[in-house]
């Protein structure tokens, strides 16, 4: 490591670091290899000089840049301690294994992935590709997902804390940084110590295109229908088998098909069934349920129980359960209770000289977890895009400026602390 590694420089070198997360594992942090840049990650903040860096048994890296406003200044003791996180796993979804980065000065068109030419970034399906002409993106090559999902976000905090350390005229308060494992598999606060932590507000740097914020997310459950029936042989079943596949499936026909992921977009609710095992005698499938609007959650489940009702006189020997799992809610009320979180990280932007923008987010981050258990936590943009599959990419130019609006918050802080 060097003092002066880019945000470049850092990227391509955690990237070169598999940290896949397993949805099948009962370990915590779900893969040993994650660790692996944890461990890096909390060398390289101590070679910075940052203080109480640990790593805790769980996998998460915490530590602590202390606020550097002199005695006398208007904010002195004034300035609330500001939590950046972000993640570092990458999706079960698809490999991360030799991951061989390209380095692309964009011309424009399409960028066919060498490693597997018929993996091709286009232009049509990544309106975002123009603002890049003539500048710097990274790509995978076809073969593995990136990473910039979330291991920019790692490298934009890292060398935002770098370029504070440098320059001690930048006036922040306490900062803290937490690098987490298993956010992809839905757990990536599960074992985070708050307390520890000891930030009043934070930011997760896990979002993608360069401007847009996210104060918003859905508020989630899951459903689970299980269909028990009764199993014989084939041969003597007549009369006597209840079969609970033909069930499940009467269930999913009726499923609303313009309320669906595939066909709604922003503040839309869907019902996603995405998951299903069957046989004879016992069918299950597992179904999200997402909306922006908490009370939307009872009309989805209402909208599943009126169709279990349709479905039963047609089988009426199979028994039908539905159970409904909470999974996270909407953080933008608990981030409204003290908006200037959001008011900080909106001029941030502007200063950074991007147009910021907020925009619901079609899922969860560990932001919804935090924010709801009390810790205000929006979301900043990283510059990446295409998350999870092989044509992900990363603006260079979309990283930087998630570094400057980084550097911007931390001071937009003092002031505001000083007024
Ligand atoms: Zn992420």
């Amino acid at each position: 490591m060097m003092m002066n590694d880019t945000v470049l420089d850092r990227f391509l070198r955690y990237v070169a670091i598999d940290t896949q997360s397993s949805e099948e594992s009962t370990s915590y942090p779900s893969t040993e290899k994650q660790l692996d840049l944890l461990n890096l990650l909390a060398e390289e903040l101590r070679r910075m000089g940052l203080s109480n860096v640990s790593l805790d048994q769980w996998g998460y890296v915490m530590a602590t840049l202390p606020g550097n406003v002199p005695e006398g200044h208007p904010a002195f003791g004034k300035v609330p301690a500001v939590g950046l996180i972000a993640h570092v796993d990458t999706s079960p979804s698809a490999s991360g294994a030799n991951v061989k980065p390209q380095v692309i000065e964009y011309k424009g068109g399409n960028i066919v992935l060498p490693g597997d030419p018929s993996v091709v970034i286009t232009e049509a399906e990544n309106p975002e590709l123009k603002q890049n002409i003539g500048k710097t993106i990274v790509t995978a090559d076809g073969t593995t997902l990136l990473g910039a999902d979330d291991k920019a976000g790692v490298a934009i905090i890292m060398t935002a804390v770098q370029s504070l350390i440098e320059d001690p005229k930048l006036l922040h308060g306490d900062i803290k940084i937490g690098f987490t494992p298993d956010e992809e598999v839905g757990a990536g606060t599960k074992y985070f110590d708050m307390r520890k932590f000891g930030a009043q507000f934070a930011y997760t740097v896990d979002g993608d295109t360069p401007g847009e914020l996210n104060k918003e997310t859905f508020s989630a459950d899951s459903a689970i229908i299980t269909v028990h029936g009764r199993n014989i042989h084939p041969g003597s079943a007549k009369g006597i088998m209840v079969n609970s596949i033909r069930t499940i499936g009467d269930i999913i026909v009726r499923l609303p098909k313009d309320i669906a992921p595939e066909s709604t977009e922003g503040y839309e609710p869907y019902i996603h069934p995405h998951n299903i095992q069957g046989e004879e005698e016992k069918s299950t499938l597992k179904i999200l349920l997402r909306d922006f609007e908490t009370a939307g959650l009872a009309e989805l489940k209402n909208k599943l129980e009126q169709i279990i009702e349709e479905v039963k006189p047609l089988h009426p020997k199979a028994h039908i359960e539905l159970q409904i799992i909470e999974s996270y809610r909407n953080m933008r009320e608990g981030l409204e209770k003290d908006p200037r979180g959001l008011e900080c990280l909106w001029e941030a932007t502007k200063r950074a000289g991007l147009e910021p923008k907020w925009v619901p987010i079609r899922g969860g981050t560990d932001g919804s977890r935090l924010t709801e258990a009390g810790l205000p936590t929006p979301n900043i943009f990283t510059g990446g895009k295409n998350y999870h599959g092989k044509t992900e990419w990363v603006s260079l130019w979309g990283m930087e400026s998630s570094v400057e609006t980084v550097i911007h918050l931390v001071q937009i802080w003092v002031e505001k602390s000083s007024e």
